[in-house]
């Protein structure tokens, strides 16, 4: 039945200049101009917005975290009382928001959720989807790229959570771009977080040097799908209300909504384990943590083998509460708590920006854990969840074969009948 389908698919596609002729002349016909994009390497770029509230610099001027210092390639952040100003030479690649630990600063539409359906949505309808800079692209992008300011914007959580959920995903750098570019640290940048991804997933990511070597075609699937919905329409079926390009985002949006289930999920039993609280705030997950958790949830072995650093607390010392009070304050994501007399941290809400360290070296040292050790240890009532967690998944599995069983065998009825058909027509000598 797939190959039958797909000889006329084939078919079809002989049409395809034609069809893109066709489908303007309809546009205008509606009134309605078909969409030229103009290539503008400035629609990708925006200026980070700053949230000094969450930053540690803003809350301890000699607070050791300087990563957006370190990366911007024009020196164009400044701290000054208490705030975060950034500078008209900003290039806007916003690679300091990437590797901000606490989201002090950020762009919307870059942010790890954002970019995480972004390049879903692409790697679910097309063969391969190819990540790219405005830099390296120089032109309108095909359906088949995503084009950001720079490669180093995505961080190792979000190609993790990409690389497990979509394998047809690939880098696309012509070899020395990176060299002339004036986003001087970018290379540097997009290299390490690969590499600590692929150290996780144990999986390599694909570079594609040349535009010659792309797969621009729609994924076989999708296109069946989008085939046997026309065919219908065009003969009068109303098998499906829904147009192609419509059916082939409605695909996508069922596995982001799948997705969004887990996220919320996640938040939902963190909220019952852990409390959205700690005694004087709300706790704050960040978005690549939410993410990585929720990709976690359907690969504990990544747990293993993620590396983070967490503090380790000295309850021994002998400190005074009051001092000890405003650390735990400090802490931008509420991590930290004082319950019954006792210090206690909650790993899942921390995100190593070592302001505690900072503020009180006796008390607080980091520490490189797992990923199981360090915010994936659950407690007993979590352990339960995670068994049946392990069990539901188990049943998914199973029920998925079922299906795919299932499917095989109505698909090959269905090539029995249209055989007969053929015979019979053929019998009938095409009367
Ligand atoms: S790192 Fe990039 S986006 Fe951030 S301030 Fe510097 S130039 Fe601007
Ligand atoms: S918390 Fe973010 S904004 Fe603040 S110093 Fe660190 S990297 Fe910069
Ligand atoms: S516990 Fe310490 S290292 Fe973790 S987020 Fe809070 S202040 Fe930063």
């Amino acid at each position: 039945m797939a190959d039958f389908l797909d000889d006329f698919i084939n078919i079809s596609k002989e049409f395809g200049a034609i069809k893109d002729e066709v489908s303007d002349m309809g546009a205008r016909l509606m009134g309605e101009e078909p969409e030229r994009l103009i290539w503008n390497p400035a629609d990708y770029k925006e200026y980070p917005k700053a949230n000094p509230a969450m930053c540690v610099r803003c809350k301890y001027e000699d607070a050791s975290c300087s990563k957006c210092l370190d990366v911007c390639p024009t020196d164009s952040i400044e701290f000054e009382d208490g705030g975060i100003e950034i500078l008209k030479d900003c290039r806007r690649c916003g690679l300091c928001t990437q590797v901000c630990p606490t989201n002090a600063l950020y762009i919307s539409k870059y942010s790890a959720d954002a970019l995480y359906k972004e390049i879903s949505k692409v790697a679910g309808t097309q063969n391969m989807a190819y990540v790219t800079c405005t830099r390296a692209l120089g032109h309108v992008p095909e359906p088949s790229q995503v084009v950001l300011p720079c490669v180093g914007l995505i961080s190792a959580e979000v190609w993790t959570s990409i690389k497990y959920d979509f394998p047809n995903v690939a880098i696309y750098l012509p070899i020395g771009i990176c060299d002339k570019c004036r986003t001087t640290t970018g290379e540097e940048v997009y290299g390490n977080e690969v590499m600590l991804s692929e150290e996780w997933t144990d999986q390599n990511m694909d570079l594609v040097i040349s535009e010659d070597e792309m797969d621009f075609g729609i994924r076989r699937d999708v296109e069946r799908r989008d085939f046997v919905k026309n065919a219908a329409k065009s003969v009068g079926l109303n098998a499906s209300k829904v147009n192609p390009i419509t059916a082939r985002l409605a695909r996508v949006y069922e596995k982001l909504e799948a997705h969004q289930v887990k996220f919320d999920e996640i938040n939902k039993s963190l909220d019952r384990l852990l409390g959205v609280k700690n005694s004087e705030k709300p706790r704050k997950l960040t978005p690549e943590r939410q993410l990585i958790l929720t990709t976690i949830k359907d690969h504990l072995e990544l747990a293993n083998r993620m590396q983070v650093e967490v503090p380790e607390i000295n309850n021994d010392h002998n400190w005074d509460e009051e001092e000890l009070k405003e650390v735990v304050n400090s802490c931008p994501t509420g991590a930290l708590d004082i319950k019954d007399g006792t210090l206690e941290i909650e790993p899942t809400y921390c995100v190593s920006c070592a302001l505690c360290v900072d503020l009180a070296p006796e008390i607080f040292r980091l520490e490189t854990k797992s990923a199981e050790d360090a915010f994936y240890r659950f407690t007993p009532e979590a352990q339960k969840e995670r068994e049946k967690e392990l069990k539901r998944i188990e049943e998914r599995k199973l029920e998925r074969k079922e299906h795919i069983a299932k499917a095989k065998k109505l698909a090959s009825k269905a090539a029995n009948i249209t055989e007969k058909i053929g015979d019979e027509f053929e019998k009938s000598d095409g009367k």
